[in-house]
């Protein structure tokens, strides 16, 4: 086998050293318990809050765990009553090759109705956390202007087609023209800003010219601050994520925070496995417009577990291009 483990906390900008990668044996099964194969494994933003000690909605990892994350793989051998050898499965069994389980948060997915990696994206928790955001939080009606950040991104991308299924104009905000354009032309969002090209203020006003109702929020920092200053009156705001801030030691001081008050904004927080009640709906959702080729996604797959460090790092980065994969077998 071999694992990933944590080396060292990170201090502002994760670095490879920060992992260790160690060969260990096939672990042996016992009693109720499954011994998994794992194909691919998702890489996101969230781990590098559980390499830190700070304070979060989850207790973050000890030294020398294995890495926490999505897997998709297949059941080697089972001693467990609900799954058999040949099952394809989704958990967080971690960034190593095999893993013993005793089926707690593992469910059986088909292989037919999608390309298993769809379980880690679209179809998986970014693909939830896109549902539960827009809809749940953002409560979008049709007509109305939602801009979301990081839009060519696992959640990003989801979110923006979600809302123009709903009669919405969306709008993204992303990194670079290549990013830009997929997110327009591939994806059908009415426009994306290149917050790179350095006038975003400027451009997201010419890209939602009737202001903002809603805005997925995905990256904080200065985004967030401009953003403030175009929301509309009762403009809704689901905090998602926060990755500009998530490296830096010194944080950035949002400097229009009043705007929430003078537009009567409703900004919530939330944590997408916290919302388990409406996945059926959700995935019920985004399983028939993916099937139907109305939901797109794309994948940037590394290869093999050791280069799983390197590929993080590129993700936290905006090096990745769509949802952040491992092949591992
Ligand atoms: P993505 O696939 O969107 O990858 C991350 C992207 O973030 C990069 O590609 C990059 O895109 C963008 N980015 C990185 N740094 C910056 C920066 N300084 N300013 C602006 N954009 C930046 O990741 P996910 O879709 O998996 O996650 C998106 C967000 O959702 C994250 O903040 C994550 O923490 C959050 N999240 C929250 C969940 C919850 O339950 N609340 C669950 C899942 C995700 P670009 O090239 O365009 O800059």
């Amino acid at each position: 086998n071999r694992q990933v483990q944590l080396a060292s906390r990170p201090e502002g900008w994760v670095k490879e050293s920060d992992f260790r990668i160690v060969e260990t044996d096939v672990p042996a099964i016992g009693q109720g318990e499954v011994l998994v194969k794992n194909l691919y494994l998702s890489l996101d933003p969230y781990m590098r809050g559980r390499m830190s000690a700070a304070k979060s909605y989850a207790a973050g990892m000890e030294l020398g765990d294995v890495m926490v994350g999505g897997t998709v793989g297949t059941i080697l051998e089972s001693n467990h009553p609900e799954f058999k050898a040949g099952d394809t499965v989704v958990g967080y069994l971690g960034w190593q090759l095999y893993a013993v389980s005793k089926g707690e948060g593992l469910r059986t997915v088909s292989t037919n109705a999608a390309p298993v990696s769809t379980y880690l994206g679209v179809l998986g928790m970014p693909g939830l956390t896109a549902w539960i955001g827009l809809i749940d939080i953002g409560q979008p009606k049709a007509g109305e202007t939602v801009v979301v950040s990081a839009a060519s991104g696992a959640v990003g991308s989801v979110v923006g087609q979600l809302a123009k299924a709903r009669g919405c104009r969306a709008v993204g905000i992303a990194g670079g023209k290549a990013k830009c354009d997929y997110v327009v032309n591939e994806l059908g969002f009415d426009a994306c800003v290149d917050y790179k090209a350095g006038n975003l203020a400027v451009d997201l006003q010419a890209a939602a010219p009737d202001g903002i109702d809603i805005y997925f929020e995905n990256v904080g920092g200065p985004i967030l601050d401009v953003v403030l200053t175009q929301l509309n009156a009762f403009a809704r705001i689901p905090l998602c994520g926060f990755i500009s801030q998530y490296n830096v030691t010194e944080p950035y001081a949002i400097k229009h925070f009043s705007a929430l008050l003078t537009n009567r904004v409703k900004l919530q927080g939330f944590i997408v496995g916290e919302h388990a009640a409406h996945f059926p709906q959700a995935l019920d959702e985004l399983g028939k417009l993916v099937t139907t080729g109305k939901l797109k996604y794309r994948e940037t797959i590394a290869n093999g577990l050791e280069n799983a460090p390197k590929a993080f790092i590129g993700m936290l980065k905006g090096e990745n291009f769509g949802k952040q994969l491992v092949k591992l077998a």
